[in-house]
């Protein structure tokens, strides 16, 4: 699989009725056929229970089913669409990480930050609401130090590594509107996106990996920009860090959703 050919005409973060999206693999491989896609990827929310002892309703829960029909879906789509088996996996560090599915047998890996855990407390998770976030802060001390630990565990799994693509960078911003609890341009901030593109492209010359360009959060009117921002973007693109538009699509129709808007900070950026 070239994900430098695909980088910007292919779907590969994507959910199905397997976790938390609302369609079917054959439904989510016919319309990504109608958009002109070149590739539709599955990346299922892998398992965490087994690992964490966390019991949620958005994971994956029949592996064996999941990758049978993607294998089925590669066959009735052979010559039309490339199909891709992926996994999304959460890295908690000390707990479970990419690493732990690469012997799955899947095409690509997607390493993904959802949940911090504090030093007591229970589990916060990046991606939920606002409530969420305003409990992370108070968990964590404040926003400057959820912040930080949140960056501390992106570090934590480009170390660790196991992964071919890393999921939603920046998504710790999904909540902070614009700018309600943090800036973007604050010193502590930009210290840290520079240091994770410094992280990342030297990771990427010892092995092939790729950041998305998620339109995620465009997609379901979370956020007003891409993952990375444009500015973490551009530093990618400084230290020649592939990217990979995705559109972490949990239905059919988004599955290049805010594509032409991406593709717009792609080019801006110089990927283009
Ligand atoms: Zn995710
Ligand atoms: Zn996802």
């Amino acid at each position: 699989m070239d994900l430098q050919a695909l980088q910007a005409n292919s779907s590969l973060h994507t959910h199905t009725v397997f976790c938390d999206g609302a369609d079917d693999v054959e439904t989510m491989c016919r319309v990504a056929y109608e958009k002109g896609l070149a590739a539709i990827g599955f990346s299922a929310h892998a398992p965490i229970y087994e690992k964490t002892g966390w019991k949620t309703n958005w994971h994956l829960r029949d592996f064996a089913a999941y990758t049978a029909e993607i294998q089925a879906a590669k066959i009735r789509w052979n010559g039309k669409i490339a199909v891709y088996a992926g996994l999304e996996v959460d890295f908690v560090k000390g707990l479970i990480g990419p690493a732990d599915f690469k012997d799955a047998g899947l095409d690509y890996l997607i390493g993904s930050v959802h949940y911090l855990v504090p030093l007591c407390g229970a589990h916060f998770a990046v991606d939920g609401s606002a409530a969420e976030l305003e409990r992370g802060i108070a968990l964590f001390g404040g926003v400057e130090a959820l912040v930080n630990a949140y960056w501390d565990a992106e570090e934590a799994l480009i170390a660790e590594g196991g992964f071919d693509i890393l999921g939603h960078i920046d998504i710790i911003k999904k909540n902070n509107g614009n700018g309600s609890y943090f800036s973007e341009t604050d010193p502590f901030y930009v210290e840290r996106i520079t240091r994770i593109a410094d992280l990342i492209a030297a990771a990427h010359t010892q092995r092939n990996i790729a950041v998305e360009v998620n339109t995620g959060g465009l997609n379901r009117g979370k956020t007003t920009e891409i993952y990375p921002s444009p500015a973490l973007l551009r530093l990618l693109r400084e230290r020649n860090v592939p990217v990979i538009l995705t559109s972490d699509a949990h239905c059919a129709e988004h599955l290049d959703g805010n594509y032409p808007a991406a593709r717009f900070e792609m080019e801006k950026a110089g990927y283009l």
